[in-house]
């Protein structure tokens, strides 16, 4: 029994402080990670930091030059790509083009001797699962780019592979498809059990897909969490900003009570919640997101008044940005209850000391 539960808790996959260098370039640095079966993970973060190259490891397309990394509890940093059991889903969908859909979706099992009749049976369930069945005669050119990229997962999955990986699947899609093959490759997923990792630099794909989100920077991880905890909780400045560009408000502590009173830029006072007392006069960043800002008749415990410098309506809300004091910009992204406020207005935002988190001078959260 004890065994059975050890090999239940086993990662699907781990990365145990991984390097990975281009020449003398380092790409990724000291990377760990463990991720459970049957889990969804994205690899979150701009461009060049590092999100590929972290994928590629695991299906053996790069070497790492540091650390280890596991599949199913074996080191595989020796194990040749072609005895790797992953499955790939890039960009580009990378299908066969003078190859049936049939040909294309039952290559990696007849590259594993699977006999005929499975084979047959597979695809077709595999072509079921991705809301293509009976589609075996086709070629990719006769199918639409979501249909496509569809054929590619179908591909992916249709040999069972330990882990399914997942390159940026849905940039070449435009925006309608992209959501609606959002939605169905979560569920794919999760009727599978299988392990996926996500990589993407699109944080609402990362937010809506994710069981858990790493979020890289210059080939690190700079925070790890579910995405409420990335969204509500960032841990440092960069997080905060990438994901949902939140408004980063400089001040300084002034005084010291339970409630921590920051002086912004702008001479304006605001209390946030803070768990420990934080000398007077320490330089903070205030984080507040533009939803949790509310707009007009200002409800919540802080008040600061601006200008509206821009409007931007979006049927339903809107998003403002407006200055205060001459020396911050805000960005409120607000519910409009009667009318869109317009440019030069003055008017009254509103925040919780709750609805926002505090940084130290070297953009680390304080918690
Ligand atoms: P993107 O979203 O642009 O693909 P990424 O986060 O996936 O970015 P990687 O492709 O992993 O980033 O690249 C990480 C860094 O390594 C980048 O600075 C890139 O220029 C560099 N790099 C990637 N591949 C190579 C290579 N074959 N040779 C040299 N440098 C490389």
């Amino acid at each position: 029994a004890a065994s059975d539960s050890a090999e239940a808790s086993q990662p699907a996959v781990e990365f145990r402080n991984i390097d990975i260098a281009y020449g003398k370039f380092v790409a990724v640095r000291d990377f760990s990670l463990s991720i459970r079966k049957g889990s969804f993970v994205t690899l979150l973060g701009p461009s060049g930091c590092g999100k590929t190259t972290i994928l590629r490891s695991i299906a053996g397309l790069v070497d790492i030059s540091g650390g280890q990394i596991m599949i199913d509890g074996r080191r595989v940093d020796d194990v040749p790509i072609y005895k790797r059991n992953i499955g790939l889903v890039f960009q580009s969908y990378a299908l066969f083009p003078h190859k049936t859909v049939f040909d294309n979706v039952a290559f990696g099992l007849k590259y594993r001797n699977v006999p005929k009749p499975e084979i047959v049976r597979r695809v077709g369930k595999a072509l079921e699962m991705v809301r293509l069945p009976g589609s075996e005669k086709k070629l990719p050119s006769q199918l639409s780019g979501g249909q496509q990229q569809r054929i590619a997962l179908a591909r992916a999955i249709v040999f069972e592979p330990q882990v399914l990986l997942l390159d940026e699947p849905l940039s070449a899609l435009d925006a309608n498809m992209r959501e609606e093959m959002r939605v169905e490759i979560k569920k794919i997923q999760k009727e599978t059990g299988i392990t996926a990792i996500f990589v993407t630099h699109d944080q609402e794909e990362a937010l809506s897909m994710s069981d858990r989100i790493v979020v890289m920077n210059a080939g690190s991880a700079e925070q790890i969490g579910t995405p409420e905890e990335v969204y509500e909780r960032p841990a440092t400045a960069f997080v905060a900003d990438f994901l949902g560009k939140a408004n980063m408000l400089a001040g300084t502590v002034s005084g010291s009570g339970k409630a921590t009173a920051v002086v912004l830029a702008s001479g304006q006072t605001v209390n946030v919640a803070c768990p420990r007392q934080l000398a007077d006069g320490s330089k903070v960043t205030v984080v507040v997101r533009p939803q949790k800002l509310t707009v007009g008749a200002a409800a919540g415990a802080n008040h600061l008044s601006g200008r509206v410098v821009s409007a931007s309506y979006l049927g339903g809300s809107a998003i403002y940005e407006i200055d205060i004091g001459g020396k911050t910009s805000i960005r409120a992204n607000a519910t409009i209850t009667g009318r869109v406020l317009r440019e030069g207005e003055t008017i009254d935002l509103g925040f919780d000391p709750e609805g926002c988190v505090l940084l130290d001078e070297d953009g680390q959260r304080i918690s």
